[in-house]
C-alpha cells in the first residue's frame, strides 16, 4: 500500500474513531507500521495536536524509529514512543491505536483490569486486559510499562490515563480498540448489577490457546 493510501486509511479511521466516541478533539492516536525503506523501519503516525474532525490525509507523518519525519510537515503525536516501542517489542503489530475512552479511561484510573469475562473477548484481545504501571505522558517509562503488561495480548490499560490497542492491521485494532470499550463499559455496568461472573479458567485456557494459535504466538509463555 502507498503511502498516501495509508494516510486515508489513517484519517478515515480517525473519522470512525470520533463517531464512535473513543477519541475526542485531538486526544488519542493512530499508527500504521509501513514496509522498511532503505534499510530504515517506518511508521505512519497521527500528528500532535490537530482535531480529528480536522484532520487531512496529508497531515499524517511518515516518521522512522528515531521519531525523525521522514515524510509530512509537523510533529508527530507526542505517545509515538509508546507505538514504536510495541512495534519494537512485538513483530506481529501492525497497527495502534491509543485511545482515552471514558469506560476503559475510568477502569485506568480506577486501576482495575477487565478480567476475562466473555469468550470474544479472550478469543480477540488474548485474555484479561491488565492494567500497566503509571508513567508520564509521553515518556519512555509508559511505553516500557505499557509493553510490559500488555504481553502477548492485544491491549492494555495505561494507569490513570487510557487505553492502548494492537492489532495486525488497522482493520484490527480498530475492532479490538472498540471491543475494549464495549468490555469496559459491560463490566462496570455488570458490577452495579453484584459481583460478575468470570468465565470458567479451563474455557479461558482453551480461548487463549486458540488465540495464540490464530497469531502464530507459542503455546505456553
Ligand atoms: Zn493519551
Amino acid at each position: 500500500m502507498s503511502w498516501d493510501k495509508v494516510r486515508v486509511a489513517i484519517q478515515e479511521a480517525c473519522v470512525r474513531l470520533e463517531a464512535e466516541g473513543l477519541v475526542a478533539e485531538a486526544s488519542g492516536n493512530v499508527s500504521v507500521r509501513l514496509p522498511s525503506k532503505d534499510g530504515r523501519d517506518l511508521v505512519a503516525i497521527t500528528p500532535s495536536q490537530v482535531p480529528y474532525r480536522k484532520l487531512r490525509p496529508e497531515q499524517i507523518l511518515i516518521i522512522d524509529y528515531e521519531r525523525n519525519v521522514i515524510d509530512g510537515e509537523g510533529k508527530p503525536s507526542s505517545e509515538s514512543v509508546t507505538h514504536l516501542t510495541a512495534y519494537r517489542a512485538r513483530a506481529d503489530v501492525g497497527a495502534v491505536i491509543h485511545s482515552h475512552s471514558v469506560y476503559a479511561s475510568a477502569l485506568a484510573v480506577a486501576g482495575q483490569g477487565i478480567p476475562a469475562l466473555i469468550d470474544e473477548q479472550v478469543v480477540t484481545l488474548g485474555g484479561e486486559v491488565q492494567v500497566a504501571e503509571f508513567g508520564m505522558s509521553a515518556s519512555q517509562d509508559l511505553a516500557d510499562n505499557a509493553v510490559k503488561a500488555l504481553e502477548l495480548r492485544q491491549a492494555v490499560l495505561l494507569r490513570s490515563h487510557g487505553a492502548l490497542s494492537v492489532g495486525r492491521d488497522l482493520d484490527e485494532v480498530l475492532a479490538v480498540a472498540a471491543l475494549v470499550e464495549r468490555m469496559a463499559k459491560i463490566y462496570i455496568l455488570a458490577r452495579t448489577l453484584g459481583e460478575p461472573l468470570k468465565l470458567p479458567a479451563k474455557i479461558v485456557e482453551l480461548e487463549i490457546k486458540f488465540y495464540r494459535m490464530q497469531h502464530g504466538f507459542p503455546a505456553e509463555d
